[in-house]
């Protein structure tokens, strides 16, 4: 699969603490001057933009705590190639940036809830804001960011109530409900044992609200599959990241907050292109860099064979 999309993570902070996500005991944070600066994201965005790369997602952290995050947007999405701009959120500051990012040129939005049981969400998030982020779900549709996604990980022990209440969204409102199968990252984030397969999950929605159909699976659109519920505007998606591997179907790299690009999230192989940049390193040695990245990620399709731990603030999901 040619590799066309580039994640971005734009900060390693984040204004919640989601239990399997945030490490136990708290996690190291970049120094902030190790961190990306806008101008550089933007240039290396735009370098890639020569070498094939058209979609784009801010991640994180969480993307809308990083400072002048809406003009990085209106920057990246004036680079010509670039024909997809979203952004992966918890949310949590969307319901008042929304429309600053539509107008800026965001395209997409994914926004993060486990729960919508408000003492679930705080126990799983450490805050009492899912009334703010039920919001920032209204305000993106009323805006027009499209498609407005939902990201749930359901944990054992955590959330498992909460797939009925989640998948049961996607039939009131026109968003796509997508279960992404929990990924232990390291020793100090829940262990394996909590993880729940997409599969039974599935199980426990048809029980529920009958078959489901399906919309469309395969890569073409990413790792998800799509389902609809009987009668539902939305649809559901099921993304196994860890039942199933689909490193054939990946055609995507990460750029870490401090500027590392990662080929797959699971190798600990990376790409130090913040070195290079502040060596003052000229666009040619740049661009030859990108498009060895690019060649072999293009031909190994496997590379994750030296899994790592990681830190999932740090690379963004
Ligand atoms: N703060 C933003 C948010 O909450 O969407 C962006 C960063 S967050 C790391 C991106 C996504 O990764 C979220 O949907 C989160 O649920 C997911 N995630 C975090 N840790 C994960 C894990 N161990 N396994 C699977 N997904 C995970």
């Amino acid at each position: 699969m040619k590799t066309d999309y580039l994640r971005v993570s734009v900060t390693d902070r984040c204004n919640l603490r989601c239990v399997y996500c945030h490490p136990m005991g708290g996690c190291n944070l970049i120094d902030r001057k190790e961190i990306l600066k806008l101008e550089e994201i933007h240039r290396i965005v735009e370098l890639f933009s020569y070498c094939g790369i058209r979609k784009v997602r801010l991640t994180g952290g969480e993307p809308l705590i990083r400072r002048n995050i809406v003009y990085l947007i209106e920057k990246l999405s004036g680079i010509e190639g670039i024909e997809e701009l979203s952004i992966t959120t918890n949310g949590v500051l969307l319901a008042s940036l929304a429309q600053e990012l539509k107008d800026a040129g965001l395209q997409r939005v994914n926004i993060s809830v486990d729960s919508i049981d408000r003492k679930s969400y705080k126990e799983i998030t450490g805050f009492d804001l899912l009334p703010k982020v039920t919001k920032g779900i209204y305000k993106a549709l009323e805006v027009g960011l499209k498609p407005v996604k939902i990201n749930s990980v359901i944990i054992k022990g955590i959330n498992v109530s909460q797939i009925l209440p989640l998948a049961e969204m996607s039939i009131h409102l026109p968003v796509a409900v997508r279960f992404i199968e929990y990924c232990p990252t390291s020793q100090y984030t829940k262990p394996a044992s909590d993880y729940m397969p997409n599969h039974e999950l599935r199980k426990v929605i048809e029980r529920e609200f009958g078959p489901v159909s399906i919309v469309f699976t395969g890569a073409a659109n990413g790792p998800a599959s799509y389902f609809k519920i009987r009668n539902a505007v939305g649809t559901i998606g099921f993304i196994n990241g860890r039942s199933s591997m689909f490193c054939h179907d990946c055609n995507r790299l990460r750029l870490t907050s401090d500027g590392k690009i990662k080929p797959c999230l699971y190798s600990s192989q990376y790409h130090d292109i913040k070195k290079l940049i502040r060596d003052n390193a000229d666009d040619e040695h740049i661009l030859r860099l990108f498009e060895k990245i690019l060649y072999e990620k293009n031909k190994y399709t496997k590379l994750s064979s030296s899994a790592s731990e990681f830190d999932m603030q740090k690379v963004g999901g």
